[in-house]
């Protein structure tokens, strides 16, 4: 799945046919074959917190949606369907995301798929800088809950789509 840096959330986010985007939750990291990113060094204090927060379950969630596959290290996968991509070579996958609130903002969170680490390592993606600051300054100690913040955002959207006002 490819969404171009801070796009509105909108991954498989629905109410009744419509998708959902979600203004408040920012996409970072989602890499496709085919499309251009931004490359760049990151530093090492970066990467291991970043690390640090796969560890966390308030952050690192979602487990059961479904793979993410790497079509930047074989770009036979991009065409093909995700669930039934075998190969005898490892493919990187991932099956979950992270969600990491903004230091910028109380009003901005991102969401960036596992293989987040994988593209940085590996493909030298770089994130953006707000993204790399509030990743460094995020406190892992904090109440942020990342999965909670999903459930009450999407009941949210879905109870106002239901009222009738407006699309998202
Ligand atoms: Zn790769």
């Amino acid at each position: 799945m490819y969404f171009p840096d801070m796009s509105p959330y909108s991954y498989g986010t629905w109410y009744r046919e419509q998708s959902i985007a979600f203004q408040e939750v920012r996409t970072i990291g989602w890499l496709k074959q085919g499309f251009t990113y931004s490359k760049g060094k990151v530093g090492d204090r970066f990467l291991q917190k970043l690390q640090q927060m796969y560890q966390s379950p308030r952050v690192h969630i979602r487990g059961m949606r479904g793979y993410h596959q790497c079509d930047l290290c074989d770009p036979s996968l991009a065409n093909k369907d995700q669930q039934s991509a075998s190969s005898p070579q490892q493919i990187w996958r991932g099956s979950s995301e992270l969600w990491i609130p903004s230091s910028m903002s109380s009003q901005l969170i991102y969401a960036a798929p596992s293989m987040i680490r994988h593209y940085i390592i590996a493909h030298e993606y770089r994130p953006p800088d707000e993204f790399i600051q509030s990743v460094q300054e995020f406190d892992l100690n904090s109440d942020w809950d990342g999965e909670e913040m999903y459930s009450q955002l999407l009941e949210q959207y879905r109870d106002r789509m239901r009222r009738g006002e407006k699309r998202f």
